[in-house]
Parts: structure tokens; sequence; C-alpha cells
């Protein structure tokens, strides 16, 4: 099996999802007492969440990559890097890895939509997913996904709700509520498909009945990792 490095803490209550899913993914796949071979580096968010609030990318960027390398370092022969929103600075990890690919987690989204034959997916997220062009461009560019996004008042809310509950690990009704109130919205705009884009909506969607189908993408960029670690 190869070895996998997680960048994660971004939050912890999604890396502790990545955790599960990846150890749960190879038990499935290989059985008895088989668990996931990983390198995990896991970083103070808030520090990580006042550059982004400071909008300074590159700080972060510095700051992920020297993390990248040091998985390598240690051992990794791929990265992936916990959180959709730090995709932001991807470029920056790719020139410090060496050999190791980042297994992007874009790709593992796009991926997943063309294999469903979607052409229109929604996307929530933290507001820099939503509104920037890093995350979409590449659904489009490489894939050829039309992305759809909530209205500004809703972008506003579902990005408060990322920050001040769920990456604290408080998982509301008023909030899934209201994050089910959006999905509607977006259905009635054409999307086929939602992506939970941003590594925590998955835990607090669990067990709901959307008004869409839901593409978490933790669980796809789990099944990238999987891949990865198990391939000959
Ligand atoms: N985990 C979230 C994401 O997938 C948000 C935290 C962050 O800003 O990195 O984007």
């Amino acid at each position: 099996m190869r070895q996998l490095g997680i960048l994660g803490g971004m939050s912890w209550e999604s890396t502790a999802s990545y955790y599960r899913l990846l150890n749960q993914g190879v038990r499935e796949r290989k059985g008895g007492l088989h668990s996931a071979s990983l390198l995990l580096h896991s970083v103070d968010f808030a520090e990580i969440a006042e550059l982004q609030r400071r909008g300074d990318w590159q700080a972060a960027g510095v700051l992920l990559a020297e993390a990248a390398r040091r998985l390598e370092q240690a051992g990794a022969t791929a990265v992936l890097l916990a959180t959709n929103t730090m995709h932001k600075v991807a470029p920056a990890l790719e020139a410090a890895l060496h050999e190791a690919p980042l297994l992007h987690i874009g790709d593992a989204v796009g991926r997943a939509l063309s294999e469903q034959g979607v052409k229109r997916a929604a996307l929530l997220g933290t507001r820099f997913t939503m509104q920037e062009d890093f995350y979409r461009q590449r659904l489009a560019e490489r894939f050829a996904i039309e992305v759809i996004i909530p209205t500004p008042a809703q972008m506003t809310e579902i990005d408060r709700v990322i920050f001040a509950e769920l990456c604290q690990g408080q998982f509301r009704d008023e909030a899934r509520a209201f994050y089910l109130q959006c999905l509607e919205t977006l259905r009635d705009q054409g999307a086929e498909v939602a992506i939970l884009g941003c590594t925590e909506i998955g835990l607090l969607l669990e067990g709901v009945a959307p008004a869409l189908p839901l593409l978490d993408s933790c669980a796809v960029h789990v099944d990238m990792g999987l891949e990865w670690m198990l391939a000959d």
C-alpha cells in the first residue's frame, strides 16, 4: 500500500471524517485487519482562517506548502489537502512537492460529476469557494460543468455557518433547514446535483432528504486517495 499524506485541520471536524473514511475504505477493499497507511499534518485552523480573512493567500500558501513538503519528506507518496477552500493555493503546494502529486479535490469532484453525466451543478462552500474562480474554473475547463451558486444573501449565511458553527463542531437544526432551503432554490434554477464543496457540510446534512442529489467533496476526495493508495 502506498502511504498517503493528509494535510488537515481545516477544520479537524472534517479531517476526522477523512481519517475514518480512508480507514473504512481500506478495510472494505482489503479486509481483515488492514488499515490505511497515513501521515497526518494537522494545522491550527485559527491561523489559516485569519490569513483567509486578511486575504493573505500568499502567506497561507507558504505555510501549507511547507507542511506538504514535510509530508513528502516523511514518506508520503501523495498529498490530500483536506479542504476545498485552501485549494486556492494548490499551485504553491504543487511547486513545493518534488514527486508526490497533490490529489486535487476539484478533480475528484469533477470526475465524479462527469461519471454521473452531470452538466449543471450547484456549489455550496465558503464564500471563497463559491465566489472565486479557482474552483469553478477548474470544473468548467476540465470537466465542462456549469456551476450555479446561491444568491448573495444565501452565500453570506452559508459561509457564516461554516466558520461560526460547522468548523467548531456545531451542527444545528436551524442551519440544516437553511441549507435545505438553499438547495430548493438551486434546484429551481436548474441544478441537477449539489456539490458539498466544503468538507464539513456533509456532517450537517447527514441523513436528510434534500431537494437535489448531493455530491460530498470529502467522500469523493477520499475515494481518490484510496485509489492512489491501493493502486499496484
Ligand atoms: N473545510 C472547508 C472547505 O472544505 C472550510 C475550511 C477552510 O476554509 O479551509 O473549504
